[in-house]
């Protein structure tokens, strides 16, 4: 059946899309529905979308906007976190950054709640909602890398496969996180921690500039100099500001073979690997990224692991290393000198789409005996308890500099647990809650990214909090962008 063929049969076989994939701008096609949807507004309410605005709408954009019973609605809606399933009124699944701009504006015109998607990784699920309007990026993907400039140019809703991708192609790299289907817009937004940020920092430390559109639906181009405060509070301060429709990097000289892989040694010996990495790691170079986890792994068994890239010279990594491979007796030591893609995917399989998942995370600023014994005595082997390092260049970045305000951390702890039956939901919560309550007199604050509940949006930015709420006030009065880790504006 070709497009234009399926695009009518569809619309004759009673489909209440208002618009149909692509046939938009071949074949205006009106709702079926009779009257207009139901839907519900920014604070919360149930409002009706009038089938004339929702045709006006589709008119205007060139991406499909989907509703209930398109054939591509049910899988736009789902997001990475299986826990969510949850229903917009409409999905505008972008293609420009006009079209986000029309989306952006529709939903402020009619007060409607908005949920901005970008890799969709969400851990509490805000880039989907129920009755609302989904800001669907997944289709500007696209990432272009100059070697001359040493910039990447990344379109709101790729991913961080595409950004290493793009960029090692060209010898060049910047931090990027540690699963590869994640999105760049989400991750970037909220700090963005991974294997590279003890030698150039955060992701936000290597943002040079940004496309977004503001809830006034203006198409804005930021960076140091044009626009300073926005161009800050996006830097730290997660989705509340506007949809980006692109983020330029910094990319630095990489090669992609790099001294990198994991050391195991069985849960038994965590006393002794623990207690060493606590001293030991203190003094490591900013190439050394290296941090413990512990976790039942399969056909291993309960396990303590190191996961280990060393950004630099091999032979001086495996000199800094050699000390914490003398530790114990490792089951595995993993470590050799491989493509860097294969430490990012690492992971991807594990952490799938569709796997329902929970996470916590706080801040370290230095290890202590008692974390050294909490951690041993809180384990549980269904719940990750892993890491991200900081330290390095991350900890060189003043406090207030960027609206990512931990600075002074050695190390994240991060507790996640994922599970495939929504009747362990309860128990598997619980199991994180409890192991990071053990944890929780170590660490203080957290990223909020990687946070199902995080309650403490306002305390949590700590010494950002005033400027973010003033600029919101600015370029959000309306606090349209809210689901989030919500910045309320200055009154
Ligand atoms: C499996 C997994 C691995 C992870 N690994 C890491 C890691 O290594 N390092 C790390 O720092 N974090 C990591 N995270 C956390 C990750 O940074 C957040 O989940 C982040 O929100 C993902 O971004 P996204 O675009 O995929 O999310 P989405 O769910 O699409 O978006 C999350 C929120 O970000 C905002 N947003 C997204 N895109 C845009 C945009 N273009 N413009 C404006 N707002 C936008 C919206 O407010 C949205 O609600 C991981 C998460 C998962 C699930």
């Amino acid at each position: 059946m070709d497009r234009r063929q399926f695009c009518r049969s569809a619309v004759a076989a009673g489909v209440t899309a208002a618009f149909l994939p692509g046939c938009g701008k071949e074949t205006p096609v009106a709702t079926q529905a009779d009257t207009g949807i139901a839907a519900v507004s920014l604070d919360g309410m149930d409002i009706e979308l009038g089938k004339a605005a929702i045709k006006e709408f589709g008119d205007v954009m060139t991406g499909p906007v989907m509703l209930s019973g398109h054939p591509q609605y049910d899988s736009a809606r789902m997001i990475w976190n299986g826990m969510h399933d949850k229903r917009p009124a409409l999905i505008a699944r972008c293609v420009s950054a006009e079209d986000v701009g029309n989306a952006v504006s529709f939903a402020r015109d009619n007060n409607l709640l908005v949920a901005v998607r970008g890799g969709g990784h969400s851990w509490p699920g805000k880039s989907v909602c129920d009755g609302g309007l989904m800001i669907d990026l997944s289709q500007m993907n696209t990432v272009t890398a100059d070697r001359d400039t040493r910039r990447a140019r990344a379109q709101g809703g790729a991913l961080l496969n595409n950004l290493d991708t793009a960029a090692l192609e060209k010898g060049l790299i910047t931090t990027a996180g540690v699963v590869s289907h994640t999105g760049c817009g989400g991750y970037t937004l909220g700090g963005g921690f991974g294997r590279l940020n003890r030698k150039y920092g955060l992701t936000i430390d290597n943002v040079t500039g940004a496309q977004i559109i503001t809830a006034d639906g203006r198409i804005r181009r930021i960076s140091a100099e044009a626009e300073p405060d926005l161009f800050w509070a996006i830097r730290g301060g997660g989705g509340n500001f506007g949809v980006v429709t692109e983020f330029e990097y910094r990319l630095h000289p990489f090669d992609r073979n790099v001294l990198s892989g994991n050391i195991l040694w069985p849960v038994d010996q965590a006393r002794d690997v623990l207690e060493f990495y606590a001293e030991w790691s203190a003094g490591l170079s900013d190439e050394l990224y290296v941090g413990p986890s512990l976790a039942r792994i399969p056909e291993v068994g309960d396990s303590v692991i190191m996961e280990v890239v060393y950004n630099g010279d091999p032979a001086a990594g495996e000199k800094e290393l050699a000390p914490l491979r003398a530790i114990g007796k490792p089951t595995v030591d993993g470590v050799t000198v491989q493509d860097y893609m294969i430490m990012q995917t690492q992971e991807d399989a594990t952490l799938a789409h569709g796997v329902r998942s929970y996470a916590k995370n706080g801040m370290v600023r230095e290890w202590s005996q008692g974390l050294v014994d909490a951690m041993i005595d809180a384990y549980d082997p269904r719940v990750f308890l892993t890491n991200h390092v900081a330290g390095g260049a991350v900890k060189r970045v003043g406090e207030t500099d960027t609206a990512f305000p931990h600075r002074n951390a050695e190390l994240m702890l991060v507790f996640v647990t994922g599970w495939g039956d929504a009747a362990m939901d309860r128990e598997m919560i619980q199991a994180t809650r409890q192991q990071y309550a053990a944890l929780e007199p170590y660490m203080g604050g957290y990223y909020d990214n990687i946070e199902f509940d995080g309650a403490e949006a306002a305390g949590n930015y700590g010494p950002a909090h005033r400027r973010l709420s003033k600029i919101k006030a600015q370029y959000d009065p309306g606090n349209l962008f809210r689901l989030n880790s919500n910045i309320e504006p200055a009154a």
